[in-house]
């Protein structure tokens, strides 16, 4: 029998995390044959299926199960002004500090966190608690030599050279431009979008007006956004290209703290459901708010680095429709008829990265445990992944290549592929097919074997507990579409 899951940071060093990643085809570095493109990855084979399903699922989730919420795909690129009324061209910057020795690079914001974090850790959080503070209240007031002063004093040293001889902190955009049109002095620069949030803005009344959406109703989108980040550790966690999840819930001004408590409780349980142990999961208020934002909350996993954000619910006031009013001259209001008034409306905004909520349920999921007794103890690696969002619903195995077991096998695997996602395979032994099935966290394997010629049974093993339990072949569909049903996982919402 399979021993109590054991699962702690050490065992699961981030590194275990890549190497899995990687050796099972889900993320490899891009351009790898080239040595790699720094800050950016693929998805592989397994991958691009676990990271749909995420997709999917957030989707159903909103536009699906929300009768008020539809969705949208807007370009990647859009029209200059939308960034300078956004506020990006001219804020959008992070404080950045080089070390002179090392000529290492890295986020003056960043290395006061860590020290704050190593306060915490430390047993010392009153002290990590007021670092953070200081540091908001200096960033607030745009005082970066004081940014560099608190880090000297906080005696925090670069961890490749080990000095603290620092250079000013200064602001860095972090927007990429480039150019459109074809002649040089006739083009004119844009940028790829650092959110999909601003598509979502500039449509508000396309859609409303088109969709006959009546307040309080959201706009939700997934698509790429772009960053030039100069911190690019820690793998997917932060990227220069990665996707946004994201919905702008449009309401009455004065009824935005209701909505924004009701959709930081739904986007927790969306976590959850998802599979994210709830012990690794937790709220951090934003200690900085930006000036147009009357609350704003992280939601943060507790990665192999520590509780970081996957996702960020903030109350936008009517900053961005606005501004886009100012900047465009042309009126962004709606008629609501119940108070029969034009407004602005306010805004509560939903955005998760696809890429953290993918990284952070392969970390969740990858899990190592000691299996049987005595000299037959061992080690076993599996990916617990949620059935629904698993890359591979089902693999069917027939227990050899012949006496007629292949061609059942492949009846049963063509009978299900169209609803689920599954796997054939007949070659190496069916331990070693398990064991593979057990590494990208495929939820069932199916055995066929001399039983079912003479009955249709099949054996079904679950990876979680290793059991095995004999069902008529016809009972297939109905078990594997009852564990990765989408309804079941919503119910709990
Ligand atoms: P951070 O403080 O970690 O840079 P942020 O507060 O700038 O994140 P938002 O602008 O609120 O992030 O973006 C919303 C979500 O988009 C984040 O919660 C995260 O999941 C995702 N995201 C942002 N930047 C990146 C990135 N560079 N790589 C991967 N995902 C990202």
């Amino acid at each position: 029998m399979a021993s109590k899951n054991k699962k702690t940071q050490e065992d699961n060093p981030l590194k275990n995390v890549i190497a899995h990643a990687k050796e099972y085809g889900f993320i490899f570095q891009s351009s790898e044959v080239y040595d790699g493109l720094q800050a950016v990855y693929d998805y592989g084979q397994y991958g691009v299926e676990l990271k749909n399903n995420i997709k999917k699922l957030w989707w159903q989730s909103m536009v699906q199960l929300n009768d008020n919420i539809v969705g949208v795909d807007s370009a990647i690129f859009m029209h200059p002004t939308v960034w300078k009324a956004s506020g990006h061209v001219d804020g959008f910057s992070d404080p950045l500090v080089d070390n002179k020795d090392s000529q290492k690079r890295y986020r003056a914001d960043v290395l006061v966190e860590d020290k704050a974090a190593e306060y915490v850790k430390a047993g010392e959080p009153e002290k990590g608690k007021a670092l953070e503070q200081k540091l908001g209240a200096l960033l607030e007031a745009e005082d970066l030599e004081a940014v560099r002063q608190l880090i000297i004093d906080e005696e925090i040293v670069c961890p490749v050279s080990g000095t603290d001889n620092w250079t000013d902190v200064r602001q860095f955009n972090l927007m990429f431009s480039t150019e459109v049109g074809s002649v040089a002095d006739e083009s004119s620069t844009i940028y790829l979008r650092p959110e999909t949030a601003q598509g979502i803005f500039v449509n508000f009344l396309n859609v409303q007006k088109t969709g006959r959406m009546k307040i309080p109703f959201g706009i939700a989108q997934i698509g790429k956004a772009f960053r030039n980040e100069i911190v690019a550790r820690q793998f997917t966690f932060r990227m220069r290209e990665f996707e946004q999840m994201e919905m702008q819930f449009f309401v009455r001004p004065g009824t935005e703290m209701e909505w924004y408590e009701q959709w930081k409780e739904t986007r927790m349980k969306w976590h959850k459901a998802l599979g994210l142990d709830a012990e690794k999961l937790q709220y951090h208020d934003h200690e900085k708010l930006a000036h147009y934002a009357n609350a704003a909350v992280d939601i943060e996993y507790e990665f192999p680095f520590g509780f970081k954000e996957i996702e960020g619910i903030h109350s936008r006031s009517d900053f961005d429709l606005t501004q886009h009013q100012e900047f465009s001259k042309k009126k962004q209001q709606y008629f609501d008829d119940e108070v029969k008034q034009n407004y602005v409306p306010y805004v509560v905004e939903t955005s998760v990265g696809a890429d953290r909520s993918f990284l952070a349920t392969f970390c969740n999921a990858l899990t190592t445990e000691t299996v049987g007794e005595g000299e037959k103890q061992k080690e076993r690696t599996f990916l617990k992944l949620h059935p629904a969002i698993a890359p591979v619903k089902a693999a069917i195995l027939p227990l050899n290549k012949k006496d007629g077991l292949p061609e059942i096998a492949q009846e049963i695997f063509e009978d299900l592929k169209y609803d689920f996602n599954c796997i054939y395979e007949e070659k190496q032994t069916i331990g070693k097919r398990y064991t593979r099935q057990d590494l990208i966290g495929t939820p069932f394997c199916i055995a066929i074997d001399y039983q079912t010629l003479e009955d249709q049974t099949v054996t079904i093993r679950h990876r979680d507990t290793m059991e095995q339990e004999r069902v008529h072949k016809d009972e297939l569909a109905g078990i594997i579409g009852n564990a990765v049903s989408f309804k079941n996982i919503f119910k709990q919402l």
